[in-house]
C-alpha cells in the first residue's frame, strides 16, 4: 500500500499554530531530507551531528540575509510523531518571518504538506491506529472539557485496543477452524465451538454497548439541545439570562447547528448545551402556547434532547401534573422545574410540589442543582463500562456492521454450520474490525479521512 502513495518521499513542511500573529509560530518539517533542508538553513551548528531529542538555539539564515533567531527541536525517526526525522522550528510569530522561514524552507526542497499529512504519515508508519489518528482532529477542535476528555481517551488508544484484542482473538479461532478445513476428511474439531460462543456473547456486548455510547458521543461533541418551555410568565427569559450568565460557551461554530434556530450555547461542567430557540422565549411568543399544557411548545421539544419545563409555583397542582403525565408520554429526557420560590407562594410550595426540583430564576435559588440534573441527563447510561465513547460515524457504521457479522456468527454456531461457512462468517466480522482500527483499509478511504485534519498536523 505505501508504495502507491505518491509523495510519500518528500520531505513535507507546515506552519504547525494558527496564522496571525502570535508570540511564537511553530514550523514543522518532516521526511528523510529533514536534517539536511533544515540545517542548510542553520549554520550555528551541524545539525546532523546533534543527537535526537535535543534543542538548539541558533540563526536561520537564507544565504546572508537572516531570517529570525529561531529554536530547532531534533527528533530522529522512528521516535517522532510522523515516525520520520521531524524537525520544528520555533520562530517568533510574525507572519511576515514566518512565510520567509516557509519559503527558504520550499527554495531548500521540502514540500508543503497537505491537510492531515503530518498524521497520515504517522498512521502509515504504525505509530498511531486510524481510531488515533482520527481523534487527534477531534482532540483538536475539541471545545470543551467534556469533548477534550472522550477524543484523549480515543486518541491513546483506549477504544482501538479492545477492538484490537477482540480481533486478535478471533483471528486465532479463525486459523484453528481454517485449519479443520485442511482435514476435512478425518472430521476433528481444532476450534472449541463453547468457547467461540462465549467470546461471540461477549464481543455482541461490547458493540452493543459501543453502538449505545454513540448517541451520547454525538452530543458531547456537538453539544445537547435543551429547550426551555412553559406557560408565558414562568420565567423562562429570567432563568435563560441566569444561566447565560455564569456559563454562556465562548464556541466558534458547532457543528450541525444553524444561526436562526440556536443562539445560546451553555459550558456546564464540560458539557456544551446549546439552547434551542432562545429568540422564541426573549420575544414572547409563547403566547401562541395554549393556556394550560405543553400544546405548541410540543414543536421545540421534538428538537431537543432535554427538555426543561418551567411552572410557577403559584399554578395549580392538577396542571403540574397534567404537564408531568404528558412529558412522561413524550418520552423524552424532561426536568420539571418549579420556578418563583423566592416569592409568598414559594414558601408554600415545597409542601404542595413535593420531591420537584423548585429554584427561583431570579435570586438563584438552586440553579446549581439545575444546572447538575442537566448534566446528570446527559452522562447517565454512557457508553462502555471504561468510558470508551464512540463518536465517529465512520466507527458507528463499521460497529453496525461488525454486529451483524456476530449474529450470523452466533446463528452459525447454533446451527451447527460446517467449518467452511464459520469461517467465511468470522472473516466478515474481521473484516469490518480491521476497518476501524485501520488494519484494511483502502487508499481513498485514508486520503478522505486525512483530508479533514488542518495543515500542520
Ligand atoms: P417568560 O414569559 O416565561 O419568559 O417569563 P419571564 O422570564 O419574562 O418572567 C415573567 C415575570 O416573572 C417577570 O416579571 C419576571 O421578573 C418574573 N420572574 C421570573 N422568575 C422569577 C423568580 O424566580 N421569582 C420571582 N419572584 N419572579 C420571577
Amino acid at each position: 500500500m505505501l508504495g502507491k502513495l505518491t509523495g510519500w518521499d518528500d520531505t513535507i513542511v507546515a506552519l504547525a499554530t494558527p496564522p496571525g500573529i502570535g508570540a511564537i509560530g511553530l514550523i514543522r518539517v518532516s521526511g528523510p531530507k529533514t536534517f539536511g533542508i533544515v540545517g542548510g538553513l542553520f549554520p550555528a551548528k551541524d545539525l546532523r551531528e546533534q543527537p535526537s531529542h535535543t534543542l538548539h538555539v541558533g540563526l536561520l539564515k537564507e544565504g546572508e540575509e537572516t531570517l529570525d533567531e529561531v529554536v530547532v527541536s531534533l527528533f530522529r525517526g522512528p521516535r517522532s510523531y510522523t515516525g520520520e526525522d521531524v524537525i520544528e522550528i520555533s520562530c517568533h510569530g510574525s507572519p511576515y518571518i514566518l512565510e520567509r522561514v516557509m519559503q527558504a524552507l520550499l527554495h531548500a526542497g521540502a514540500r508543503l504538506a497537505r491537510a492531515g499529512e503530518f498524521t497520515q504519515r504517522a498512521f502509515l508508519n504504525g505509530r498511531l491506529d486510524l481510531t488515533q489518528a482520527e481523534a487527534v482532529a477531534d482532540v483538536i477542535a475539541a471545545n470543551t472539557a467534556a469533548s477534550a476528555r472522550t477524543a484523549l481517551h480515543t486518541m491513546r488508544g483506549g477504544f482501538s485496543r479492545e477492538l484490537r484484542d477482540l480481533r486478535e482473538r478471533l483471528i486465532s479461532f479463525s486459523a484453528l477452524i481454517e485449519l479443520e478445513l485442511d482435514f476435512s476428511q478425518e472430521d476433528v474439531e481444532f476450534a472449541d465451538r463453547k468457547q467461540l460462543y462465549h467470546l461471540i456473547s461477549e464481543a455482541e456486548q461490547m458493540t452493543s454497548a459501543l453502538l449505545a455510547s454513540f448517541r451520547l458521543g454525538n452530543v458531547i461533541r456537538n453539544g445537547v439541545s435543551v429547550a426551555i418551555v412553559g406557560k408565558p410568565n414562568a420565567g423562562k427569559s429570567t432563568l435563560l439570562n441566569t444561566l447565560l450568565n455564569e456559563n454562556r460557551a465562548i464556541v466558534s461554530e458547532i457543528a450541525g447547528t444553524t444561526r436562526d434556530t440556536i443562539e445560546e450555547v451553555l459550558n456546564i461542567d464540560g458539557v456544551l448545551f446549546r439552547l434551542i430557540d432562545t429568540a422564541g422565549i426573549r420575544h414572547h411568543t409563547s403566547d401562541v402556547i395554549e393556556q394550560i399544557g405543553v400544546g405548541r411548545s410540543l414543536e421545540k421539544m421534538d428538537q431537543a434532547d432535554i427538555v426543561v419545563y418551567l411552572f410557577d409555583v403559584a399554578d395549580p397542582i392538577a396542571g403540574v401534573a397534567a404537564v408531568r403525565e404528558e412529558l412522561v408520554a413524550k418520552g423524552k429526557p424532561f426536568l420539571l422545574v418549579g420556578n418563583k420560590v423566592d416569592t409568598a407562594e414559594g414558601a408554600a410550595a415545597r409542601g404542595r410540589f413535593p420531591g420537584e426540583l423548585l429554584i427561583s430564576a431570579r435570586d438563584g435559588h438552586s440553579i446549581d442543582v439545575l444546572k447538575q440534573r442537566l448534566v446528570d441527563q446527559v452522562l447517565q447510561g454512557a457508553g462502555a463500562g471504561d468510558g470508551t465513547i464512540v463518536t465517529n460515524a465512520r466507527h458507528y457504521h463499521a460497529l453496525q456492521l461488525i454486529q451483524l457479522s456476530l449474529s450470523a456468527i452466533r446463528k452459525g454456531l447454533d446451527e451447527l454450520l460446517p467449518g467452511d461457512l464459520l469461517a467465511l462468517d468470522i472473516r466478515h466480522c474481521l473484516h469490518y474490525l480491521g476497518e476501524i482500527t485501520g488494519e484494511i483499509t483502502t487508499e481513498d478511504r485514508l486520503d478522505y479521512i486525512f483530508s479533514k485534519f488542518c495543515i500542520g498536523k
